[in-house]
């Protein structure tokens, strides 16, 4: 199989966290020889932006997104939501020195986690959105047993594109989502084969649903099972892909059209692209 003229996208992998410290460099090193060519690193607290932003300053294949996540309700502060406006507003002017935010995530609702309180958690999502909207910039959204909640902010703000991301929705969710022009996780999760549901989604919804992501070092694919997960398997993902989809197509059609999706959806990625 060639896949040398390939560019694969990971588009949703947490590069900055503690247990890549000793290995970070090597992985994104061996990320660029299997043809990984672009990764996006989201925040999840206010803490880790400027980990992150350092780290896309030094690597011209890693893109910032900064965001709260809804797991963190605890750690987050109001005076966090100015501080990434203020992000928003330095990073959307033209400036080499500043690598382009990507998106704001990794924002939304999680009520599979009992301990949070659900109003707080809306509120910090409908604040990042209202940001999002205003310097028109993606979101990449967490959604756990919350699709139709998430849905229902995304309408009151018809202007907001994104990815949801590892999605785990039903078909019905799917095609609202897609509907309002956002596209869908594609990873680890399904690699499983009790995972029956979700793979049978990926054939029953277009090409241009999907976009690929490994969310490391979570959620690792099958074959790397109780592993850290890796941005280097990502090949192994779209492979997958690529059999639940529709194995008689062509691997590299198929891919670039994947790649093309994120592509479109994180319009800062375009003029960057080799
Ligand atoms: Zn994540």
């Amino acid at each position: 199989m060639d896949t040398q003229q390939l560019s694969l996208i990971d588009s949703h992998c947490h590069l900055d966290f503690s247990v890549f410290d000793h290995d970070r460099s090597a992985i994104i090193q061996a990320c660029r020889e299997a043809d990984i060519q672009t990764i996006i690193v989201p925040g999840v607290c206010r803490k880790d932006w400027q980990k992150i932003l350092s780290l896309c300053h030094q690597d011209n294949m890693l893109y910032p997104a900064l965001g709260l996540h809804p797991c963190f309700i605890n750690e987050h502060h109001v005076s966090d939501l100015d501080e990434l406006t203020q992000y928003c507003a330095s990073m959307s002017a033209v400036h080499s020195e500043t690598p382009a935010l990507a998106a704001i995530g990794e924002i939304g609702l999680d009520f599979f986690i009992k301990e949070t309180d659900r109003k707080i958690q809306g509120y910090y999502f409908s604040e990042q959105l209202n940001i999002a909207s205003q310097y028109q910039l993606p979101v990449l959204i967490h959604a756990r047993k919350s699709h139709d909640e998430v849905i229902k902010h995304l309408k009151q703000n018809t202007s907001l594109r994104g990815i949801i991301h590892a999605y785990s929705g039903s078909y019905e969710q799917a095609k609202e989502y897609l509907k309002r022009g956002f596209k869908l996780g594609f990873g680890g999760a399904f690699t499983y084969p009790k995972a029956t549901k979700l793979r049978a989604l990926v054939s029953r919804l277009p090409i241009d649903a999907w976009v690929l992501e490994t969310d490391a070092p979570d959620m690792s694919p099958l074959t790397h099972h109780g592993e850290k997960n890796s941005p280097q398997y990502l090949l192994e993902i779209a492979r997958e892909f690529v059999v639940l989809y529709d194995s008689k197509l062509d691997f590299d059609f198929i891919v670039k059209q994947l790649q093309q999706n994120t592509q479109d959806i994180l319009p800062s990625l375009k003029n960057t692209l080799k």
